[in-house]
């Protein structure tokens, strides 16, 4: 149906960093910061626009997945970006959350 679905049914290898019933997590093959995230439902869904009734739910859950992996790889500031449609620049037609961040490995010391 798609890259992602392809990669769920392991008909593509790829690098599933977390999982788990709705969701998997895999590094970005083209990252676009020091670590570069995917946060994906299992469930083909195309976009935010088409999530309707209680996929909603499916949103919380796919951040909860981010600030998960986010800690777990020590992430202290990071940026999370859904692209919605072609016109916002989302290229694979399935939903997805990026989880971008590691440009510094601890948090600022401001001295004042
Ligand atoms: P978007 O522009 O929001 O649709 O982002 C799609 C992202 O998927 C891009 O950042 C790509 O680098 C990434 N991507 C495409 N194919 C793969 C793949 N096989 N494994 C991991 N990431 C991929
Ligand atoms: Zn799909």
């Amino acid at each position: 149906m798609c890259v992602f679905c392809d990669i769920i049914e392991k008909k593509i290898p790829s690098e599933i960093v977390d999982e788990n019933d709705d969701i998997f997590v895999i590094k970005d093959i083209n990252p676009k910061a020091p670590s570069h995230f995917l946060i994906i439902p299992k469930k083909h869904i195309e976009s935010i626009k088409n999530l309707e009734g209680v996929e909603n739910l499916l949103l919380t859950k796919i951040i909860i997945t981010a600030k998960t992996v986010a800690k777990k790889h020590n992430l202290y500031g990071y940026k999370l970006i859904f692209n919605v449609g072609k016109e916002g620049g989302q290229i694979i037609n399935h939903l997805h959350l990026h989880l971008l961040g590691g440009w510094t490995s601890r948090p600022k010391k401001i001295d004042i």
